[in-house]
């Protein structure tokens, strides 16, 4: 099969379009057809390498899949081939406590498709079974890969970790992001008032057509001012935090006392100062967050269903153009998922 090669950790110049060998089925997996593979800020942390991570070279990026059943393993019921599908990006053991009481992304065991084993950038993909979940049947290919990683992660961080509610005032970061786009729509579907950032005001009027309430232009203005003028002196409830450095102190400053402020990401760098009398006094939540639930994927898959939340296709490139689509990733420029089709 035509796949997109890791050589080894570094730049673009180590991913290559190429031909390996088809992958395998055990008797719990189905090989399924990869028709669409979305990129995530995930796939440039492995191609760049990470400490903790030890790979079996070359590796196979990508972790948000659609796309058909080409083969069903013996011990597999209920899934037929051509069926169409999209995937769940965690594997956990199935069998502990923590995946017992449905906290599957807190079992030791827990690994992403494309970080810790090998993912989408191919035409084929064999997967455990129970990763499968019901295919949207609103959407195309493209559109459904964009869905399953950043909904997921912006659902727990929101709801989950800061069980949003009707009228809190949320502050997401990133709104060109894939998890900023999807936080904008998350915190809007639980009738929350949100403020949303951006380094273009041509993304912040995206933003609003997702439903933001307002926008602050990081680049032009002070995101503590500029949140502040517009609703008094620490307003915010909850901030939706994945760029790390670059806003991490003002983000503090704006939280009501009590508020909390969730993390699952550092793009632009990921050691932060942070004044630790303004979070015992005022009572801060700081709250790490990574994926969510297998089970949540099915409850947001019901509202894609219904239209209430909506995946952002930025665009679409063939498989081949993995390198483009990460320099675009890198770059910044896109608003939404950027996709590679096989
Ligand atoms: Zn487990």
């Amino acid at each position: 099969m035509k796949a997109v090669i890791l050589q080894s950790p570094g730049g673009l110049e180590q991913l290559f379009y190429t031909d390996v060998l088809d992958p395998k089925i055990r008797a719990d997996e189905v090989l399924v057809r990869v028709r669409a593979v979305a990129l995530n800020h995930l796939d440039l942390w492995v191609r760049r390498g990470m400490p903790h991570l030890k790979l079996e070279y070359p590796h196979i990026l990508g972790c948000d899949i659609a796309g058909e059943v080409a083969e069903v393993g013996s011990l597999v019921e209920g899934v037929k081939p051509g069926q169409k599908v999209l995937l769940h990006p965690g594997l956990s053991c199935g069998r502990c406590e923590r995946c017992s009481e449905g906290r599957d992304n807190l079992c030791s065991r827990y690994q992403i498709l494309g970080e810790h084993v090998r993912g989408g950038y191919a035409e084929y993909l064999a997967v455990p079974a129970r990763n499968l979940l019901p295919y949207p049947e609103n959407l195309d290919f493209s559109q459904a890969a964009c869905l399953p990683l950043v909904f997921l992660t912006a659902w727990q961080m929101l709801v989950d970790k800061g069980r949003i509610r009707p009228g809190m005032r949320v502050l997401v970061h990133g709104a060109g992001s894939g998890v900023g786009s999807a936080g904008i729509q998350i915190a809007k579907l639980f009738g929350c008032e949100v403020f949303t950032t951006a380094g273009s005001d041509e993304k912040l009027a995206r933003a609003k057509a997702l439903g933001a309430d307002f926008g602050i232009n990081y680049k032009k203005e002070n995101l503590l001012e500029a949140v502040t003028r517009v609703a008094g002196k620490q307003p915010i409830d909850v901030v939706l935090e994945h760029v790390g450095k670059a806003l991490w102190k003002e983000s503090l400053l704006c939280l009501k006392w009590g508020g909390a402020l969730v993390t699952c990401g550092a793009t632009t760098g990921p050691m932060v100062e942070t004044d630790l009398r303004q979070v015992f006094f005022r009572q801060l939540q700081i709250l790490g967050s990574t994926m969510g639930s297998r089970a949540s994927q099915f409850e947001i898959l019901r509202h894609v269903a219904a239209g209430r939340l909506q995946p952002v296709l930025d665009r679409s490139l063939p498989l081949s153009e993995a390198r483009e689509a990460h320099r675009l990733l890198e770059e910044g420029g896109a608003f939404g998922k950027i996709v590679l089709v096989p």
